[in-house]
């Protein structure tokens, strides 16, 4: 099997609305592979569009553990934000500030297989809301405005 690889803005599966999965068992080995390929990258986070499929999986580091989880949906936000530095394995060496939601419960399929509701905050809860706006094609650079986001996409190439 070959092995899949990160795909980097503008590659256009980027902007596209990733289709749900039926099940964990569907999905069981692409999570092991982007658990893996996430390791391997030293990231956070990582979606399947990210590797070039587009279904409804993300992954996530907590600590030393990796978490998958299938067909997100953010169900509250709080109206606090926080500003962080933010990164993205699909855009090497860029770094920017991003305003979001401090608090956010997400309801997601879990790898066992059970929707679950999750609660994230702080760093956490960026890290689940950039990776669930993977999978309806947004990207953080979608979040600057005029100059900021220019400069942006010229960083990589493009006007
Ligand atoms: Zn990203």
């Amino acid at each position: 099997m070959s092995k899949r690889t990160i795909k980097t803005y503008p590659n256009e599966i980027l902007g596209k609305k990733a289709e749900k999965v039926k099940s964990a068992e569907e999905v069981k080995d692409l999570i092991s592979e982007m658990k893996e390929i996430l390791e391997e990258a030293d990231g956070v986070g990582l979606a399947a569009p990210q590797i070039g499929v587009s279904k409804q999986v993300f992954v996530v580091k907590d600590g030393h553990h990796y978490y998958g989880f299938m067909n997100p949906e953010i169900v509250e936000r709080s109206d606090e934000t926080i500003t962080t530095k933010e990164g993205c394995l699909s855009f090497p060496g860029l770094w920017i500030d991003i305003e979001r939601p401090k608090l956010v419960k997400i309801e997601a399929l879990t790898e066992d297989d059970e929707r679950m509701l999750l609660e994230a905050e702080g760093i956490g809860a960026v890290v689940f809301q950039h990776e669930i706006d993977h999978l309806f094609g947004k990207v953080f650079i979608d979040y600057l405005s005029g100059f900021d986001k220019m400069k942006a996409r010229l960083k990589y190439g493009l006007k």
